[in-house]
């Protein structure tokens, strides 16, 4: 026999009833991180610490050297909202917490539907947006292609730090010169025609930030809203050098309980 468990983001997963009252049977703390994030790492050390608690940290495998964790990682995607569910169930998760990057809006999504039809509770455990300061010259956009327009008609000098992903979009601006920071080497065929392609890994260092715009020569930041310290370098090394930014929002989240507190989450996995 098969149950259907649906959820209202229009999501239907079919898993086998023996499957569903076998994990019902076992109460039990087991938490599954769903990482890629310096929260999620955090999070794992605290765990790993705590002897109430078990738990696996989930990565998607996009980066070939991911930083070591201290609990136990699986690597790859689940399969959909139908392979996290059968994951939770299978693994017997007792809670999850979504510590994913604040713009890794598909996996969230798959987590809260997962998470409803397991019956697993969620807490989602993320940075707070920046908000923009004194000094600071931000022009507010919802997407890559809002920031492809604000970038304007005219040449100019822009640092691209947002990651591999959503680069191709830039090749729609092909007028304007990049400079393009990534951890791993993006798509040759991703690119618009003059980008410099540098390699680093946060955190970033103010001076550094400072001298990489002086030396590049950039006349505007193109960036997403991550939130957090470790990349919060480059908005105050654009704001000493009087440069506009161009500040994509994060996309619409999930409505999950969030928390940016990792002493919250730890509470929440050990109740
Ligand atoms: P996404 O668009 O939300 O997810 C795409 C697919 O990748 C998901 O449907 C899932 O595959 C798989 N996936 C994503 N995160 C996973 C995880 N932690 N464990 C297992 N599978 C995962 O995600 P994304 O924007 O490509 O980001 C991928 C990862 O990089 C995330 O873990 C995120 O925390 C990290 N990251 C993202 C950004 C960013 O700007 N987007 C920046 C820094 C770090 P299935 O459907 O097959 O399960």
């Amino acid at each position: 026999m098969r149950v259907r468990g649906s959820v209202d983001i229009g999501v239907t997963v079919s898993l086998s009833s023996s499957l569903l009252s076998s994990y019902a049977a076992h109460p039990h703390r087991r938490a599954l991180v769903l990482g890629g994030s310096s929260e999620a790492r955090a999070l794992a050390t605290r765990i790993a610490a705590d002897p109430r608690l078990a738990g696996v940290i989930s990565l998607a495998g996009r980066t070939s050297a991911p930083l070591a964790h201290d609990l136990p990682a699986r690597v790859g995607g689940f399969g959909g909202v139908e392979g996290l569910t059968r994951y939770l169930i299978e693994e017997r998760i007792s809670h999850v917490v979504d510590a994913t990057h604040p713009f890794a809006a598909r996996i969230s999504a798959n987590a809260r539907a997962a998470c409803a039809v397991a019956g697993v509770p969620l807490l989602v455990l993320t940075r707070p947006p920046w908000v923009s300061s004194q000094g600071d010259r931000w022009i507010d956009v919802d997407d890559n292609a809002a920031a492809v327009s604000a970038l304007g008609a005219a040449p100019r000098r822009v640092f691209l730090a947002i990651g591999r992903q959503g680069v191709a979009d830039f090749r729609a601006a092909p007028q304007h010169d990049y400079v393009l920071r990534v951890i791993e080497p993006p798509q040759a065929g991703d690119l618009p025609p003059s980008c410099e392609v540098i390699f680093g890994r946060g955190p970033f260092a103010l001076a550094d930030e400072i001298a990489l715009m002086r030396q590049g020569r950039i006349e505007i930041l193109v960036t997403k809203n991550s939130g957090g310290a470790l990349a919060y370098a480059k908005i105050e090394a654009a704001r000493m050098l009087g440069l506009d930014v161009v500040m994509i929002a994060r996309p619409a989240s999930a409505d999950a309980e969030t928390t940016h507190s990792i002493d919250a989450a730890m509470a929440f996995l050990a109740s």
